[in-house]
């Protein structure tokens, strides 16, 4: 795959699709910019090689229509800040007026199009409105990983019409999911959590194949010690998933893999702060309480096996972390794995949020900024925005 390292990019249009799906609060503003700062590699290695650099995004999910709250101005300013250069949002994405304007500028100047998303094409990969986005560049460029699972018309349809290469931050995140997939290092460990198996399960199928130990929190715990036979009182569980939690379980068996419940779980009448809480054994969660995190033997368990992990891959917070009082087995977790010696990689929106609410962003080898994109990657599947970048 070419990346705009191959190309020759001064005094060129540079179209280069990013990932500035950030989210927004009441007031329009920014609150997380994490993808935001991890274009900047793309955005500056452009800038300093003289490229005129248009930058191209969805917001939200304006549905095809112009929704006033989804503007990129608040995205564009956040960006101008982080670059310590002007940026100059344009009025919409396509059409006479923005290409006159992309037209006037200079080499090294930046200009953010309008929310890509306003335009019903963008999603139905419209080839004319491909067309239209690819008026704009001499080369195109997609650095949006997590918009990579999508075939939109900024994501795939535009790469029929420009010499199409990746942006560094998509690079990166090939390059780190890779090593999970293609001959990962030994131990290589798993540790999944969040909400629902339903969402992993893909990915759980693909990684049994590959890794060495599998450890499961989070609320898709619940499914499997159901799957056990255990009570779960008001856990969260899907009733429908429990017989292939136990045919996941089988498989782990059968291909020799460590596969580690918790043993110990903080249950709760609901998820708040100020509600009774305590530990019990995974096994006897009394009726009417609910896990909410794994216990602390859970959680000094998987610090063992991780400790000695040379790979590891994290996706899922191991209990409803975004609460103070169940937040602690997401921590451990996530101290563990940033002092394991090995590689050590994080996927999942929220999983990201719980590191960098701990501060310990840095200390990771690779934090995808793909949510959807990340769990299709290690499920084993092409994406349709990374396929294009390698036909050339
Ligand atoms: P990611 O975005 O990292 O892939 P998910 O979206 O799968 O993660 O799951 C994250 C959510 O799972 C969090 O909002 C968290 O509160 C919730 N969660 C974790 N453990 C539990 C639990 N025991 N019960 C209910 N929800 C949980
Ligand atoms: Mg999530």
């Amino acid at each position: 795959m070419r990346t705009i390292r191959d190309v020759d990019v001064a005094g060129r249009r540079v179209l280069v699709r990013v990932d500035f799906n950030v989210p927004l609060d009441e007031q329009g503003r920014v609150t997380d910019d994490r993808r935001i700062r991890e274009s900047l590699p793309t955005v500056l290695d452009l800038v300093h090689r003289g490229a005129v650099v248009v930058l191209m995004s969805h917001l939200g999910r304006p549905g095809g229509r112009v929704v006033e709250e989804l503007r990129m101005a608040p995205v564009g300013e956040r960006l101008s800040q982080l670059l310590g250069r002007p940026v100059r949002v344009l009025p919409d994405c396509v059409g006479p007026e923005v290409e006159a304007a992309v037209a006037q500028m200079q080499p090294g100047e930046v200009a953010l199009l309008e929310n890509l998303r306003f335009h019903p094409g963008e999603e139905a990969n419209d080839p004319e409105f491909a067309a239209a986005l690819a008026r704009l560049g001499d080369v195109y460029v997609n650095d949006a990983f997590g918009t990579a699972h999508r075939a939109h018309a900024s994501t795939v349809g535009v790469a029929r019409h420009l010499p199409a290469v990746a942006g560094l931050l998509m690079e990166k995140e090939i390059r780190y999911l890779s090593r999970l997939l293609h001959n990962p290092e030994h131990p290589f460990v798993a540790v999944l959590g969040g909400k629902k198996v339903s969402d992993k399960i893909g990915v759980l199928h693909n990684l049994l194949e590959r890794v060495d130990a599998v450890l499961v929190g989070g609320g898709m715990a619940y499914t499997f010690l159901k799957a056990a036979g255990y009570p779960v009182g008001r856990s969260v569980v899907e009733e429908d998933k429990v017989d292939l939690a136990r045919a996941l379980v089988e498989r782990a068996r059968a291909r020799g893999v460590e596969f580690l419940l918790p043993e110990d779980v903080v249950v709760a009448e609901r998820p708040a702060a100020d509600a009774p809480r305590r530990v019990v054994p995974a096994h006897e969660i009394p009726e009417g309480w609910m896990g909410l995190d794994i216990g602390p033997a859970t959680a000094r368990r998987f610090t063992e096996v991780i400790r000695g992990a040379r790979l590891v891959v994290w996706n899922g917070p191991m209990g409803v972390f975004e609460v103070e009082p169940f937040a602690e087995g997401t921590r451990a977790v996530a101290e563990a794995v940033t002092r394991c010696p090995g590689t050590k990689v994080v996927g999942g929106g929220d999983t990201a949020a719980a590191v960098e609410q701990f501060g310990l962003l840095e200390r990771f080898d690779h934090v995808s900024t793909g949510g959807g994109a990340t769990l299709e990657f290690l499920e084993g599947k092409e994406l349709p925005g990374i396929r294009v970048l390698q036909d050339d």
